[in-house]
């Protein structure tokens, strides 16, 4: 009996070693870029059990699974750092059976492992998320899944509202009122899988400011059972009165990089730089509701492969376009200012021009941020609200990175970005993020060079989770 115990593990040992395990897989001779280096180098990585077992020049291997990459490039899975997964672009405006939406929602999962995205976060997880998730998929079908909770908003504050919460958000946590809810908030069990708590700094994203923010005694409160719960606090904050109110509070990270109306200045700059505090770059936001008139865009074949019809057609849909601005112009405005007032002349301050004046704040911001080598990290914030019709999952990730890139940031650091610096945010660098022994075996092999262009991004040959190697279109059907 002893005997059968001691040569069981090496029997174990044994037959994952011979065996053609789904995630065994020798990939030979491809370009390594790891996620943390500037330079590639040529060379095998031996995948077993899907985990990283060896990297290097022509190496024998018993693994019968092989990928020839010469020519190709293979660097870590990509992580975004800001989603939200329940949110689906242009619901707003479509009367979809609860059947249309599922199927959307799992397309849209599976959009970002066709996009080569294989860790996401969550950043406003309704309670119901990770439950669905589990009920639905099995772990190796969808990206790996991160979430920050609670997400802590004031009574009367941004995103407190029932309309703003409407269906995608319908069990996202109550607004805080009082001390007692935010220490109530901090004992449900769904804690145990946080990632951070979320904390609003919104008072509007219009010139004056339309919603209260947490008073100090509510925020020293916040700190308090962060600190105990043992989770870092993400900051929403987007002008710069609400960075510097955020940054009293020593941050872990801020949720988006912000300063879309005004560039910040080098004080506050280093302010940020001082703090240590991580910035997601959430540009794709701005950059993907252009598209919103951009025919051009919405044809793109590699977007229309990863992105639900129905979503398309909404996306396309001028009247539905002049109905979203309304929309986002009317929540945006002052409680006191009557709607039939601002919706007739939505389109005259928030149209394209004002979205691309926007974008290029906001480009020219997080530029100076990597200059000053504050730590940026992916995030393409798609979904965002169901009212906006062209955040798109999975081509948003890729949109990000690609928008770093126009924005003049180095190519190798956006690499850093959305792999290596990510996964250290989200503290799981000891699993994924880069291309070293022992890691989980989260990569994408592309046909052309990311480090001389991020649309190198878009001829994604295959994307590997745990392992597991399918093309898009193989992850996406
Ligand atoms: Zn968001």
């Amino acid at each position: 009996m002893n005997i059968l115990k001691l040569l069981l593990p090496i029997f174990l040992m044994f037959l994952s070693l011979t065996s053609n395990a789904e995630n065994n897989l020798l990939i030979k001779s491809g370009t390594v870029i790891d996620g943390v280096k500037n330079q590639p180098w040529i060379a095998d990585i031996e995948i077993i059990n899907g985990k990283i077992n060896r990297i290097g020049l022509n190496l024998k291997s018993s693994v019968e699974k092989v990928i020839d990459a010469r020519g190709s490039f293979v660097m870590p899975g990509l992580i975004d750092c800001h989603t939200h997964l329940n949110s689906i672009p242009g619901d707003y405006f479509r009367k979809s059976s609860i059947e249309d939406r599922e199927k959307q929602f799992d397309q849209q999962l599976k959009a970002y492992l066709a996009a080569g995205v294989t860790t996401l976060l969550d950043a406003a997880a309704p309670k119901s998320l990770l439950p669905k998730l589990e009920r639905r998929f099995k772990p190796n079908e969808i990206p790996r899944v991160k979430i920050l909770a609670p997400f802590l908003t004031p009574k009367g504050g941004y995103f407190a509202g029932k309309h703003a919460r409407g269906d995608a958000y319908k069990d996202l946590w109550e607004p805080v009122g009082s001390a007692e809810m935010i220490r109530k908030h901090f004992q449900n069990e769904s804690l145990s899988k946080s990632t951070g708590v979320k904390v609003t700094f919104e008072e509007g994203f219009g010139p004056v400011s339309i919603w209260p923010t947490f008073r100090k005694e509510l925020l020293e409160v916040i700190k308090e059972e962060a600190a105990k719960s043992n989770l870092p606090i993400f900051a929403h904050a987007i002008s710069k009165s609400e960075y510097k109110k955020a940054l009293k509070f020593k941050p872990y990270a801020f949720v988006h990089a912000g300063f879309n109306e005004e560039a910040p200045s080098d004080e506050i700059l280093t302010e940020i730089q001082d703090s240590e505090a991580h910035i997601v770059t959430t540009l794709a936001v701005l950059k993907m509701a252009l598209f919103m008139w951009d025919e051009e865009a919405l044809n793109d074949p590699w977007l229309k492969r990863l992105v639900p019809k129905e979503q398309l057609k909404t996306a396309r849909n001028k009247k539905i376009r002049a109905e979203s601005i309304k929309e986002i112009v009317r929540s945006n405005a002052p409680r006191w200012v009557p709607s039939w007032v601002v919706t007739p002349f939505a389109g005259w301050f928030f149209n394209k021009s004002f979205i691309q004046k926007s974008l290029n704040k906001s480009m020219l911001t997080v530029k100076k941020m990597s200059e000053k080598e504050i730590p940026i990290v992916m995030g393409a914030d798609a979904g965002n609200w169901p009212v906006w019709t062209t955040l798109f999952h999975g081509a948003g990730s890729v949109i990000e990175m690609e928008t770093l890139q126009e924005a003049g940031v180095d190519n190798s650091e956006i690499i850093r970005a959305a792999t290596s610096r990510a996964a250290k945010m989200l503290k799981i660098e000891r699993e994924v993020g880069s291309i070293e022994i022992g890691k989980i075996a989260d990569l994408i092999l592309l046909e052309k060079n990311p480090l001389k262009n991020m649309s190198a991004l878009r001829t994604l040959k295959y994307t590997i989770k745990s392992g597991i190697a399918k093309t898009p279109d193989e992850w996406i059907k």
